[in-house]
């Protein structure tokens, strides 16, 4: 039998709400689930703000009690130094940071970051005790010349180098034609190509790993598909921008059981 594995909706704000802005969604949100009797054990629900957000929702967060993960967008490969702009890993565990964001298609596009830079940041993150969620997609392009799964797979094996066989990952499978198009892959799809990302976790590093590491899908996941993705074997959640944004939307994606 497999092994279960916890759900985790994950809410990947971008350059989305200032600091006061994120405390109040943060409130929101969790008095919505509240309100709506949420079972917050069955489902891992994790926010993504911008670096600017994280000490104001992190109080909040220990203030109040409330039972979401802390992420970050991205993190430096370097722990400290002359590196004007950046932010370590060491700072974000600091700050009670539990996860980071790594190789999504806008950090792999707008600031060139190849795969090389994605495996250096993963190791950056396990360092510093961070669990990386590691972004792989294809373009439309790459869809048209290697089929969906060919580039996640071959971004997804130079990213897991050197990756310790006990070490907690996430992996998000996020199709770039898919993000913020309101065009999100097919459930039978998405299902495809995260079921190879588990068998390229399960290469590298064996068993335990594949049947423990939760594969998210993301790109345009939204209240009123979520649960098709979710009934997918290897689908265990996801990673939403836009649908992250507005309460009442998230609020429904994250109880994609009721
Ligand atoms: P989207 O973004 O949900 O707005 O498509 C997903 C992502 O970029 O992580």
């Amino acid at each position: 039998m497999g092994v279960t594995r916890t759900p985790l909706i994950a809410g990947n704000w971008k350059m989305n709400l200032d600091h006061l802005q994120a405390v109040a969604l943060v409130q929101k949100l969790h008095w919505s689930l509240k309100d709506a009797d949420h079972d917050f054990d069955s489902v891992d629900v994790t926010v993504f703000p911008p670096f600017t957000d994280l000490r104001s929702v992190q109080t909040l967060l220990d203030a109040d009690k409330i039972p979401f993960g802390l992420g970050a967008q991205d993190l430096s490969v370097h722990d400290s130094g002359a590196y004007t702009g950046e932010i370590s890993g060491a700072f974000l565990s600091k700050l009670s940071v539990g996860s980071v964001i790594i190789g999504h298609s806008e950090r792999r596009d707008y600031h060139a970051e190849d795969d090389q830079v994605v495996a250096a940041k993963t190791q950056a993150a396990l360092k510093n005790g961070l669990v990386p969620v590691i972004c792989v997609g294809e373009t439309s392009e790459d869809l048209e010349k290697f089929g969906a799964s060919a580039v996640p797979v071959g971004q997804l094996e130079v990213a897991l180098e050197n990756v310790p066989a006990d070490a907690e990952i996430v992996v998000a499978y996020e199709p770039v034609w898919a993000i913020g198009s309101g065009q999100a892959a097919t459930p039978e799809q998405a299902q495809d190509v995260c079921q190879k990302l588990r068998e390229v976790i399960r290469a590298k590093l064996g068993d335990d790993a594949a049947d423990k590491t939760r594969v998210l899908y993301g790109g345009s996941v939204k209240s009123d598909n979520i649960a098709s993705f979710m009934r997918e074997p290897d689908i265990d959640g996801a990673l939403v921008g836009g649908g992250s944004l507005k309460v009442d939307e998230f609020s429904s994606i994250v109880r994609f059981k009721s």
